[in-house]
């Protein structure tokens, strides 16, 4: 994850789509489902985030996780994932010295068959990774936001499913990765040796840090990065109606690069979507509790989740590779509203005699300010301007945060 996302909660990105209260979608089957609860992440997440399992990075907390996953895969009465080996995939480490191989890690897969007979060797894979860093210097560190609750998320869209009186026609996958912070070794051993084809992947979604916002400032924006890559896949996010307060913002995947699972999918040109509320003071601290995360919050994203993977899951035409992606005005606004904050709140510093930005500082961010300016009133982006904004966007970073 990365600090870009801070910048972009703060500017506020994004648009509100939906309307409080409104009815629920036509698309749904006669017997209109409950939305997603937020009681219902809570457990998993107070159970996963507890001291018991010792922040999900010991062998023994890794093992627990990975049996509660297990069991509520087995419940929902979905298939395994790996055939015989059944709903974990063994990710090998490097040989002992008496040649046998360690396990360095475990997968954790279900999923459940499409109804369409033509359509159910395509897939949707709806992923959240389980492991976190474990315990560092005595310190448990819990891995609340980073990543149990994506994990309820994808537990929960999974109940969803199976729940729903219309089955959808192509096949979800629910994937659990293990090792994601050990430079996403899980995801990459998965693409590298996938229960089935990847050509049969039609949509991978991966989500991180649903609970909190970057910051903690209280703006509902949830970032979705990937969607210019994939066919139609803006359309369908923005096709969701979304509670007033949570508000969606697409962001380009090369303004923060490969931060999570989708890295090895993104590789190999698999579309793909990837939900984030973005980094917060305890992010990667045995101060990410489970008690400090918003569970409203966390559920509205699991419904958008749930009915994004639904739509894709039925419609007629699934989303193809766009390798050349065309970005609209919304990053642009973005970049502008977080630099007109960042002089702001500068200036009203400065007027107490504590200048919050260094001159240097100061002078990046007013030349982003008024080059933005430059690009919204013109109505476009040229295509060297892009490079330029990429840039920007990492100097910010690097410089001013
Ligand atoms: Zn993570």
């Amino acid at each position: 994850m990365d600090i870009i996302l801070l910048l972009l909660c703060l500017a506020g990105a994004g648009h509100a789509h939906g309307d409080e209260g409104a009815p629920s979608k036509s698309t749904q089957p006669a017997k209109p489902l409950e939305r997603i609860a937020p009681a219902a992440i809570r457990r998993h997440v107070e159970y996963l985030a507890s001291p018991m399992l010792e922040g999900r990075g010991t062998p023994r907390g890794k093992q627990l996780a990975a049996e509660y996953i297990r069991r509520r895969f087995e419940e929902l009465r979905l298939q395994p994932l790996f055939g015989a080996a059944g709903y974990f995939q063994e990710i090998p480490g490097a040989k002992t010295d008496e040649g046998q191989t360690s396990v360095m890690g475990r997968n954790i897969g279900a999923c459940l068959p499409g109804s369409d007979p033509k359509l159910k060797d395509e897939l949707i894979i709806l992923s959240a990774h389980y492991d976190h860093l474990g315990v560092r210097r005595g310190k448990i560190y819990p891995g609340a936001d980073d990543n149990a609750g994506s994990v309820a998320m994808m537990l929960e869209v999974a109940r969803k499913f199976v729940e729903s009186d219309v089955k959808p026609a192509r096949t979800l996958v629910f994937l659990s990765c293990d090792l994601e912070e050990n430079l996403l070794w899980g995801s990459r051993w998965f693409v590298a040796h996938p229960p089935r084809p990847l050509g049969q992947v039609k949509l991978f979604v991966t989500a991180e840090m649903i609970g909190r916002t970057l910051g903690d400032l209280p703006l509902g924006a949830i970032f979705v990065l990937g969607s210019e890559h994939g066919t139609g896949l803006k359309q369908v996010v923005d096709g969701v109606t979304t509670p007033a307060e949570l508000k969606v913002a697409h962001l380009g995947i090369d303004l923060i690069g490969t931060r999570s699972d989708y890295g090895p999918f993104w590789n190999e040109k698999v579309p793909f979507l990837f939900f984030s509320g973005g980094e917060h003071p305890d992010y990667h601290q045995p101060t990410d509790t489970a008690d400090r995360l918003d569970y409203m919050r966390a559920a509205h994203v699991s419904q958008l989740i749930f009915d994004v993977c639904q739509q894709v899951a039925n419609v007629v035409e699934p989303p193809s590779w766009n390798d050349k992606p065309v970005h609209g005005l919304d990053e642009v606004r973005t970049l502008h509203r977080i630099t007109e904050l960042l002089l702001a709140s500068d200036d009203a510093a400065r007027t107490r005699g504590q200048a919050k930005l260094s001159n240097l500082q100061r002078f990046t961010v007013s030349n982003v300010h008024t080059r933005t300016a430059q690009m919204i009133e013109r109505g476009e982006v040229r295509a060297d301007e892009r490079p330029w904004l990429i840039r920007s966007s990492q100097i910010l970073l690097l410089t001013v945060f």
